[in-house]
């Protein structure tokens, strides 16, 4: 990540002495030739390249990669007195605000996000055992009851135990139209902004359904799914259905199981899938007879990160039911939906992946390629210092903490209208 961002430093977007300090410091840390450096901080300003400034751009963009062994080991200390390291100890709250102020070319080391620091290899483990308390329930009673509220309609608010919608209630909520989108427009605007979720550190956004099992969502993935069907769409790799006919545009509107190859995130030409299976999909387009099939949604992917967070969840000591989760590639057969059926965003009320804003979008990066734990970990003789990036539980709170600040409301975050236009760097994919 330091790497990346010293290389970024470089960009003509930044003030002239600031890219002569990283042109310096990128000579000191990359071990290849000082007229190679110079000559791509020249090309960094040509805004059309020729073939030949390409070639030479691609060349020396493996040399740089953050991976390459190119790179000497960096001085963190000296890093930080550079400037292109900011130390901070501050809350969850302060990070994200912190990471909103950042360029990228800068790099914010925490102990942790919130709580405590969970390695990515830690990461299959903790969604095991996500506290109620770390999760934002779109059909729970408090987006329900705030739903409500805002429209002035009179619930029952007889809620069974297990938290179920009472009938009653449910079908008020037909009537009033509580889409996905609202669910999620609901918890943005009103709910993460209520003062009993101030200190509640949120990691994952979860539907019940009436069987008592549960799907996760994770909004980063809508982020991180919009670049990705927007670089697929470039390089053409496809998302193809093998059972079904959703991805049509008069096709079957929901109900059923339907299989998808979806591209896996791979450099350009590679053929490999990830296969998506999804049942009872709502009709992203709504007017429907069933709004609420959102929250009947089963759908699941057999990429080794969607498998791994398949699991019997542990609840009061008890196991319970499969947890599943909406993952990046369940999320882009959504997107090929609309896009396939030629539904407008703005109509698309069920569209369970919401299209991220370009800034919310370049705020997920951020977080991603901009942020180091580094913390203590115990070891046989004595303590060693770790540093790892931040992994999805990392992420996912720090988006939480996001759409808790009051600048931050459901329309900053998503587009309802207009075009995808970011796409994955192609260094990172
Ligand atoms: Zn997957």
């Amino acid at each position: 990540m330091v790497r990346v961002a010293l290389v970024e430093g470089m960009k003509p977007n930044y003030p002239e002495p600031e890219r002569q300090r990283y042109r310096r410091l990128v000579k000191q840390y990359l071990g290849i030739r000082e007229e190679r450096i110079d000559k791509l901080f020249n090309l960094l300003e040509v805004e059309k390249p020729s073939q030949a400034q390409k070639s030479f751009l691609n060349d020396i963009i493996a040399q740089a990669a953050y991976d390459s062994k190119y790179w000497s080991s960096l001085d963190y200390e000296h890093l930080k007195k550079e400037d292109v390291i900011i130390e901070y100890n501050g809350n969850i709250r302060g990070i994200a605000r912190l990471l909103q102020g950042i360029d990228e070319s800068k790099v914010i080391f925490v102990p942790s996000i919130g709580e405590r620091a969970v390695t990515p290899e830690d990461e299959p483990d903790y969604f095991k055992h996500v506290d109620w308390r770390n999760k934002l329930v779109l059909n729970g009673q408090d987006v329900v009851r705030r739903f409500a509220q805002d429209r002035g309609i009179v619930l029952s608010g007889k809620y069974a135990r297990s938290g179920q919608i009472p009938v009653e209630d449910f079908h008020l909520l037909e009537q009033n139209g509580f889409y996905f989108n609202e669910a999620l427009k609901t918890a943005i605007d009103g709910v993460l902004k209520e003062p009993e979720y101030k200190d509640r550190v949120i990691s994952a956004m979860a539907i019940k359904r009436r069987d008592g099992t549960e799907l996760r969502l994770h909004p980063h993935d809508f982020a991180e799914a919009a670049e990705f069907y927007a670089y697929c769409l470039r390089y053409n790799p496809k998302i193809v259905e093998t059972l079904g006919n959703k991805l049509t545009q008069l096709g079957d509107k929901y109900h059923g199981a339907n299989t998808f190859n979806v591209p896996k995130r791979m450099p350009v030409g590679s053929k490999l899938y990830n296969e998506v299976e999804i049942h009872y999909i709502p009709d992203p387009q709504g007017g429907g007879p069933y709004p609420l099939d959102w929250m009947s949604t089963k759908a699941a992917c057999d990429c080794p990160h969607a498998l791994n967070m398949r699991n019997f969840e542990v609840r009061k000591g008890e196991m319970t039911r499969v947890v599943e989760t909406m993952d990046t590639h369940v999320n882009m057969v959504f997107l090929a939906m609309i896009h396939k059926k030629k539904i407008p965003l703005k109509q698309a009320v069920n569209n369970m992946s919401p299209v991220p804003t370009p800034e919310f979008s370049n705020f997920v990066d951020k977080a991603r390629y901009n942020i180091v734990q580094e913390f203590q970990v115990e070891q046989e003789n004595g303590t060693k210092t770790k540093r790892t990036y931040v992994g999805e539980v990392g992420i996912e709170k720090l988006v939480h903490e996001l759409a808790k600040s009051p600048e931050w409301g459901f329309g900053r975050m998503f587009s309802s209208g207009g075009k995808v236009i970011k796409i994955l760097k192609p260094m990172y994919i």
